[in-house]
C-alpha cells in the first residue's frame, strides 16, 4: 500500500465539468478517491501541496510519431520533453506507418527512406508481430505510456510492396486479416497515409474495405488525408475542387458507407491558397456529425509541421529516383513544375526551414530557411534543395510554413483550435539532434497558456476535456483521461498563471515549457518541479 495525497488543487477532472477545489488520494498506481476541499481526506503516506496549480489528467498527444523511438533503450534522451510539457499517454503508429507489423517480404523495405523518415537511428526491426513490436517497447520501459495503430501503409508493404497499384484479392484478404490480428494483438486503430506512396494508390474500394473490417472490430480509423492543399499531386490538376476539400469528401463518404468511427488527422491548411478551403472542410465535417457519424479531427497550434524534404518533390520524380536527379529533362520538368506548384498553391522557398540536414558537415544549415542556405551556399533555391535531398539521400527533415496561417494571420488556425470537435496533438518526431520542432516541446503548454489564458478562445475546462477523455474516448482507453476513483493516476500538475510554451532564445527553441510542474505517470512522479528524472520510466503499453 503507498498512498500520495495531492492536497489543495484547483482540480480539472477532464470530464469538462467545472474545476473546483479539492484533494486527489492516488493507491499506487491509480486514483482512490477525489475529495472536495472541506472534506477531510484519510492520512497517506506522502503529500503534495498544490495550492494555487491546476491538477488534471495528463495529456494525451492524439497524434505522435515519437513511437518510432519507444523501442530504443535509451529513447528518453530524445522523449523527454514530452512529459516536461505534461503529456502521459502518445497514440502511434500513424499516418499510414506503424513499425509493425513486419513481414520477410518487406525486410529489404526496411533500410529504405519510409522507415527511417521517423528516427534519425535506425531501427533492428528484430520484430514481426503487432505482438512482438509491443513486447519490446514494454521490455524497453517507455517513459510515456504509448498506445498504437497499425498502418495502412505498413500492412501493404508486409503483403504487396511499396508500388502496387489495386489490392484484391489474396493480397487484400492478407492485409485485412493481418490487420484484425494486430488488432487482437492489441493495436488501438487502423491509420492511413494517403498523401503518401504506397497508402496513396489505394483505391476506393480498397479503403472501404479496411474501414468495414475496423468498424466490424469496434476500431476507429485515422487518415491522413490524400491532399491536405487547394492542390496536390494525387489528383489530376483539372479537378474542379479544391484536392483537400474532395480528399476530406471522399473519406467521410467511405465513413458513412461503412460505419466506422473516423478521426482526421492533422487538420492543417497548407499553402496560403488553401487557408480560404477551412471553412468549408469544417462544415463538412459538422455535417457529417449531424447526419449521425463519429468523426472529429485534431491539430496542433503551430503554422508550421515537420515532414522531410522529398515531401516537396512529385511522385513521378521519387519514382524516378535516384536516375531523376542526374536527368536535365526531369530536373527541368520538375522546375517549372514546382514553379507553378508553388504559385498556385501560395508556397515561397522561405516557407522551408531546416530541422536536420542529416550529414555531419551540414549541421550549421539547421534552423535555417531553403532561400537563406541557397545564398551561403550561392545557388539557387532550386539547386539547393535538390542537393540536399539528393545528398541526404531524402532523409533531410525539414519544417514547412504557412499551415493554416502565417505569423500576425493566425484566423484559421485559430478557428480550429477553438472548435469543440477538434482534439490535440504535436504530430511530431522527437529526434536525438538537429533543430527541435517546438510542438514536440511545447504544444499543451501553448494552448492553455495562449489560447486560454491570454486569448480566452475557450475554457480551461474545456480544453483540458479535449486533452484528455476526449482523445482517450476515441481509442477506447478506458483507464486513462479522467480523474475519477479507479482510473490510473495519470496526473499533471500545472500553474494556469504562468503555463505557455517554450521560450525561443536566439531563433531556437531551447529549454522547457512555462508552468508544468509535476508530472505523474502511473502514480510515479516523472517530471517534478519542471525536470524530468533522469531515469525514470513509468509509461506502459496501452492494449
Ligand atoms: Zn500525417
Amino acid at each position: 500500500m503507498n498512498t500520495l495525497l495531492i492536497k489543495n488543487g484547483t482540480v480539472i477532472d477532464g470530464t469538462g465539468n467545472p474545476a473546483f477545489s479539492g484533494h486527489v488520494l492516488i493507491n499506487d498506481d491509480r486514483i482512490q478517491s477525489v475529495f472536495q476541499t472541506g472534506e477531510e481526506p484519510p492520512p497517506s503516506d506522502a503529500v503534495i501541496d498544490a495550492a494555487g496549480l491546476a491538477v488534471a489528467p495528463g495529456f494525451i498527444d492524439m497524434h505522435s510519431h515519437a513511437d518510432w523511438m519507444l523501442p530504443r533503450e535509451d529513447h528518453d534522451l530524445a522523449m523527454k520533453c514530452l512529459p516536461e510539457q505534461g503529456i502521459t499517454t502518445i497514440v502511434g503508429g500513424n499516418c499510414g506507418f506503424s513499425p509493425a507489423p513486419v513481414s520477410e517480404k518487406m525486410r529489404s523495405l526496411l533500410g529504405t527512406s519510409h522507415f527511417k523518415l521517423f528516427n534519425d537511428r535506425s531501427l533492428d526491426f528484430r520484430w514481426m508481430s503487432f505482438h512482438d513490436f509491443l513486447d519490446r517497447i514494454a521490455k524497453a520501459r517507455p517513459i510515456v505510456n504509448s498506445a498504437h495503430q497499425v498502418g495502412h501503409a505498413t500492412l501493404r508493404l508486409a503483403w504487396a510492396g511499396m508500388h502496387e497499384k489495386h489490392l484484391s484479392g489474396d493480397t487484400l484478404e492478407n492485409c485485412l486479416e493481418s490487420m484484425v490480428r494486430a488488432f487482437d494483438e492489441g493495436a488501438c486503430g487502423l491509420s492511413f497515409g494517403l498523401g503518401y506512396e504506397p497508402g496513396m494508390h489505394a483505391s476506393l474500394e480498397e479503403l472501404s474495405s479496411f474501414c468495414r473490417a475496423a468498424a466490424t472490430a469496434d476500431k476507429p480509423v485515422s487518415v491522413h488525408l490524400k491532399a491536405l492543399s487547394r492542390l496536390s499531386p494525387c489528383y489530376p490538376p483539372t479537378s474542379l475542387s479544391s484536392h483537400n476539400v474532395r480528399a476530406l469528401k471522399e473519406m467521410i463518404h467511405i465513413a458513412k458507407k461503412t460505419g466506422v468511427r473516423l478521426q482526421i488527422s492533422h487538420l492543417i491548411f497548407v499553402g496560403r491558397n488553401s487557408w480560404s478551403t477551412a471553412e468549408q472542410c469544417l462544415e463538412l465535417i459538422e455535417d457529417a456529425r449531424e447526419y449521425g457519424m463519429d468523426i472529429k479531427f485534431d491539430a496542433f497550434p503551430y503554422t508550421f509541421g515537420n515532414t522531410t524534404i522529398n515531401a516537396v518533390l512529385p511522385y513521378w520524380f521519387l519514382a524516378g529516383l535516384p536516375e531523376s536527379h542526374h536527368s536535365f529533362w526531369a530536373r527541368m520538368r520538375l522546375k517549372i513544375e514546382l514553379a507553378a506548384g508553388f504559385r498556385l498553391v501560395g508556397f515561397s522557398w522561405r516557407d522551408f526551414q531546416m530541422m536536420d540536414a542529416v550529414l555531419e558537415e551540414w549541421q550549421n544549415i539547421n534552423g535555417y530557411r531553403i532561400d537563406e542556405i541557397a545564398r551561403k551556399w550561392r545557388m539557387s533555391p532550386f539547386e539547393t534543395m535538390l542537393k540536399i535531398s539528393r545528398d541526404t539521400d531524402g532523409q533531410a527533415v525539414m519544417m514547412f510554413h504557412a499551415y493554416s496561417g502565417e505569423p500576425k494571420n493566425e484566423k484559421v488556425l485559430d478557428q480550429v483550435m477553438a472548435h469543440d470537435l477538434c482534439l490535440f496533438e504535436t504530430d511530431a518526431f522527437t529526434r536525438y539532434g538537429g533543430y527541435p520542432n517546438p510542438a514536440a516541446l511545447g504544444t499543451f503548454p501553448k494552448i492553455l497558456g495562449q489560447y486560454v489564458r491570454q486569448r480566452r478562445s475557450f475554457s480551461l475546462e474545456n480544453a483540458v476535456r479535449r486533452m484528455t477523455s476526449d482523445s482517450a474516448e476515441r481509442f477506447n482507453l478506458r483507464d486513462r483521461g479522467t480523474l475519477t476513483p479507479g482510473k490510473k493516476a495519470d496526473v499533471v500538475l500545472f500553474d494556469p498563471e504562468t503555463i505557455g510554451e517554450t521560450p525561443v532564445v536566439a531563433g531556437k527553441p531551447a529549454g522547457k515549457p512555462k508552468g508544468i510542474i509535476h508530472v505523474l505517470i502511473n502514480g510515479v512522479m516523472v517530471v517534478k518541479d519542471g525536470n524530468y528524472i533522469q531515469g525514470i520510466r513509468a509509461g506502459q503499453v496501452i492494449k
